[in-house]
């Protein structure tokens, strides 16, 4: 698998479309200063899509965008495609040509741009470039690519920068990355567990406050029905010490109703009497 040629349309300073085959043997692009011949490597990683855009030497991506330079008119938006030769099918797809495409176009949204990926003219995500490339161990990120500089730089370099790219590029730093990523998980669910023992604390304390509540709620209750029983006892002995004295008081009045009779009989007795008399 190689880079077999790279299409740019208005992509910094090359306005238009242009090809630009890397045939085998292909080893250098030479040109006058501020040719543009940076701006081509530049857009090889534009389509990795680094995590800053600083690495293509862009404050912002519409920064890639064909200017117009001195003369011309300002494109509205770029495309980069790379194709890879992949007759050895390092690259998980099954055709001997695999052409990954980026393209951004000028909007009105906050970025300022719209961003696509394309596989073989198929809309795709950066994530899929990165999975797919990942294959070929090709990162953006990574030190695949020698920039202009690189070089000098990492001879001005101190052995520990040297020896931090080595790990880098062994990979020793991916798990440093891990164990430190791990370390940060490890501290914060440390911290939850502390967060998550003290409220429970103050969740036991509340349960013995509320089973407290709930032994004084339970006697009230027994309590109030006890005085709502002994209350019923009460008025109960009470209507019958009423309905015995009334009937004592009906037993009084029958009576005298009946020496009231005797009495009228003894009258009437006295008035024939005395009728008889006269
Ligand atoms: P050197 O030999 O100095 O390293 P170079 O050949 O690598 O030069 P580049 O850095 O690739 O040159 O290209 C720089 C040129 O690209 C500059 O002339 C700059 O104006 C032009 N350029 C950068 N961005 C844009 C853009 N968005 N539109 C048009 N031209 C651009
Ligand atoms: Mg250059």
């Amino acid at each position: 698998m190689y880079l077999k040629a790279i299409e740019l349309e208005n992509f910094k300073s090359f306005a238009r479309k242009h090809r630009i085959e890397l045939k085998p043997g292909f080893t250098a692009i030479s040109g006058p200063n501020g040719s543009g011949k940076s701006n081509i490597g530049d857009a090889i990683l534009f389509v990795l899509g680094p995590k800053s855009s600083k690495v293509i030497r862009a404050n912002k991506l519409v920064d890639l965008i064909y200017d117009g330079g001195k003369t011309g008119r300002k494109a509205d938006y770029c495309r980069v495609s790379l194709i890879f030769d992949n007759s050895d099918r390092v690259l998980p797809i099954d055709e001997n040509e695999v052409k990954l495409t980026r393209y951004i176009k000028r909007t009105n949204n906050e970025n300022g741009y719209n961003s696509y990926f394309y596989i073989n003219d198929e809309p795709a995500r950066l994530q899929d470039f990165e999975s797919l490339l990942m294959h070929a161990k090709i990162d953006a990120d990574g030190y695949n690519f020698v920039k202009q500089g690189d070089v000098t730089r990492i001879v001005e370099m101190t052995p520990v920068e040297r020896r931090q790219i080595l790990e880098e590029i062994a990979g020793i730093s991916d798990f440093d990355r891990e164990i430190e990523k791990a370390e940060n998980k490890k501290k914060s669910v440390e911290e939850d567990m502390e967060k998550i023992k003290v409220l429970l604390e103050e969740l036991e304390n509340r349960l013995k406050v509320l089973e407290k509540d709930r032994e004084v709620a339970l006697r009230y209750r027994e309590l109030e029905d006890r005085l709502k029983e002994l209350k019923a006892g009460i008025a109960y002995s009470k209507m019958m010490n009423s309905r015995q004295q009334m009937d004592s008081y009906r037993r009084q009045v029958e009576k005298y109703e009946e020496k009231i009779k005797h009495l009228e009989e003894e009258v009437n007795e006295r008035k024939g009497e005395l009728e008889n008399v006269k």
